[in-house]
């Protein structure tokens, strides 16, 4: 039984190190299409549905940062990952009640979409003497004043929403993340939506020169990501596998 369970984490290893040279590739590919540095590009792993064990490899394998979307599994994830040399990202809708247990281990929230939220992660953050890096959510697909199907602000919200970030204690601005649209006008045209997520992040350095960060891009379209000038790349699929459920 022991053989079979060290036969098996490193044939899972094996595999993990296989998908992660892919993804490598891809993006070492992409940034020479686009004339970019690859040490301009930082690969999130996001290990969601995944286990704990597979953290583990992965920071083995020299994967420094990884993503989760759901708070439960998130917090315990990280708390079995403690020792490890890893920077914990929140990438999925995130309720206000969340926010304590949240700042508690991610050092980026790239979901923030509302200012109750702000409000929340601010109050968590700074009872908790931390300082968390916040990335606005982009929702291309919402209508002035609405928010997207999958969590984000319609564009013309992200300004005011970015200054109360930077205004809030415990929290520090740091760019703006979206996902490619499924609906609407950028629906199928991922390259377009990144471009349209760029104008926006160029506009928002005007008054936040800091606010650097672009966390645009998944399996399937990180080559449109790289293309368009994004800064971080959330790659689950392809490195971990098709996920057993859908999320
Ligand atoms: C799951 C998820 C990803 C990764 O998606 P893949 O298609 O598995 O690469 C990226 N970003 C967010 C917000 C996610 O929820």
């Amino acid at each position: 039984m022991n053989h079979t369970a060290a036969s098996g984490s490193s044939d899972r290893s094996d595999q993990l190190r296989a998908n992660l040279a892919q993804v490598e590739e891809r993006i070492a590919v992409a940034c020479r299409a686009a004339g970019r540095d690859r040490g301009d590009v930082t690969l999130i792993v996001v290990t969601k549905t995944y286990p704990a064990s597979d953290v583990r490899l992965l920071a083995g394998l020299g994967v420094r940062n990884v993503a989760e979307n759901r708070d439960q599994e998130a917090e315990a994830k990280a708390a079995e990952s403690a020792d490890l040399p890893l920077s914990w990202h929140f990438v999925g809708q995130l309720q206000t009640n969340k926010a304590r247990s949240v700042v508690g281990y991610a050092d980026h929230v790239h979901s923030v979409d509302r200012l109750r939220l702000v409000g929340a992660l601010s109050r968590a953050a700074t009872a908790e003497g931390r300082q968390v890096g916040c990335l606005v959510q982009v929702a291309l697909d919402a209508e002035s004043g609405a928010q997207g199907e999958r969590g984000g602000v319609a564009p013309d919200a992200v300004g005011a929403l970015a200054d109360a970030v930077a205004e809030a204690e415990g929290l520090r601005l740091d760019g703006l993340m979206t996902v490619a649209p499924l609906a609407g006008g950028y629906a199928g045209q991922p390259r377009a939506a990144f471009d349209r997520l760029m104008e926006i992040s160029s506009r928002l350095r005007e008054t936040h020169p800091a606010a650097n960060m672009v966390s645009a891009g998944m399996s399937q379209d990180l080559e449109e990501a790289v293309a368009a000038g994004a800064t971080h790349v959330r790659v689950g699929t392809a490195v971990l596998g098709v996920r057993a459920r859908l999320r």
